[in-house]
């Protein structure tokens, strides 16, 4: 059986991995101590936090037909969020998703989705892959130098960034990947001893240093402690990335209270984590689907197909698809 090595085990590795797995033997290698990518979850007992994707969208029948399993054994569940839009901080749009289309989110936190998804599949944790040689076949190296051997076929999912740094020149689509820019993000975790009365349980925010304010707790299945996950701005994050994280704190908390006229710095617990490639920085680029029957390397991933979660399993969808249509 054809062998492959598909680099990273977020949403779309994962995919790719079950959409081959009837015709190939598949080796997935995540660097984190974790699968999920940024389809994480932060838990800081008693406080759960999705600080990377929020939720997602099912728009695709392909996409559909994927998640029915995950709806059906309740891994997945709507979202039927309160939101509002902010401009500042006045409210300028609002909307009951429970009226409008669904938004999914992973039970009990979005980390299950990949979880799920992993069980039954081979999958070396804690591994980043840092050389990728071919002498008849494809061999990878980690940065402990240890080495995997023997397959005929490597699939990089990981961010644009890393991918380029990993493929080696004579990839194809090298020129694409490395044209393919993504951008900053921070999260701002604050977890908290009493509700906090608010209009929304989701919102996005403009005109701020800030873009995204939700209520964590208020997903189904979590935990009845209360939590408020922040996002910076693309701009904002890119602008201070590099700088000391507290101040980035300071100013973001700062910030989410003048939106919603309530000091949040009396959370009970806050933390920050920076995303140094969050969401690519045009979302309407489309790719190609980045296959090389020459070299027998491949990438795919959200920043294929304009980020987000539903991209990155359209981007393992089409790289797949086109895989079992050559008979890989
Ligand atoms: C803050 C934030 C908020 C977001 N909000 C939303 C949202 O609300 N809705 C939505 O649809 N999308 C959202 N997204 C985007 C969504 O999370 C991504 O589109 C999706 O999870 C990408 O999946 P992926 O598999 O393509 O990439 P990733 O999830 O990044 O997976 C790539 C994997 O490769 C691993 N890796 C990297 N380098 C190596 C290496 N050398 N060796 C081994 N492993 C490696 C990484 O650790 C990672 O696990 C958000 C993202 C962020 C960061």
């Amino acid at each position: 059986m054809t062998k492959i090595a598909i680099v990273g085990a977020g949403l779309s590795g994962l995919s790719a991995a079950h959409l081959l797995k009837n015709c190939a033997d598949i080796t997935l290698f995540e660097k984190a101590r974790s699968v999920s990518g940024r389809m994480s979850t932060r838990y800081a007992d008693p406080y759960f936090f999705d600080h990377g994707a929020q939720y997602f969208t099912v728009r695709k029948k392909p996409f559909q037909d994927f998640i029915q399993p995950l709806l059906d054994q309740g891994i997945i569940e709507r979202w039927n969020a309160r939101y509002v839009k902010f401009k500042g901080n006045q409210i300028i749009e609002r909307e009951n998703w429970g009226d409008e289309e669904p938004r999914y989110v992973g039970i009990p936190g979005m980390n299950h989705v990949a979880k799920f998804l992993a069980k039954d599949l081979d999958v070396h944790i804690n591994t980043k892959i840092v050389t990728l040689n071919h002498q008849g076949t494809w061999q990878l190296i980690d940065e402990n130098y240890q080495q995997y051997s023997g397959f005929d076929w490597v699939i990089c999912t990981t961010p644009s960034p890393q991918a380029v740094k990993l493929l080696p020149k004579s990839f194809t689509y090298h020129a694409d990947v490395n044209a393919t820019e993504m951008r900053a993000c921070f999260s701002l975790m604050l977890g908290f001893e009493q509700n906090i009365p608010l209009e929304f349980e989701a919102a996005h925010v403009t005109e701020s240093g800030i873009s995204w304010i939700s209520v964590n707790s208020h997903k189904p299945k979590r935990s009845d402690f209360f939590t408020l996950m922040v996002h910076s701005s693309q701009e904002y994050a890119e602008a201070h990335i590099e700088d000391d994280h507290e101040q980035v704190m300071l100013h973001l908390i700062a910030e989410t209270s003048r939106i919603i006229g309530c000091d949040v710095g009396i959370a009970a617990y806050k933390t920050i984590h920076g995303w140094r490639y969050a969401n690519n920085a045009k979302r309407d680029q489309i790719k190609p689907i980045l296959l090389d029957h020459e070299h027998k390397l491949a990438a795919c991933g959200d920043w294929c197909l304009g980020g987000r979660v539903e991209g990155a399993f359209n981007s393992a969808f089409n790289l797949a698809s086109k895989m079992k249509e050559s008979a890989l």
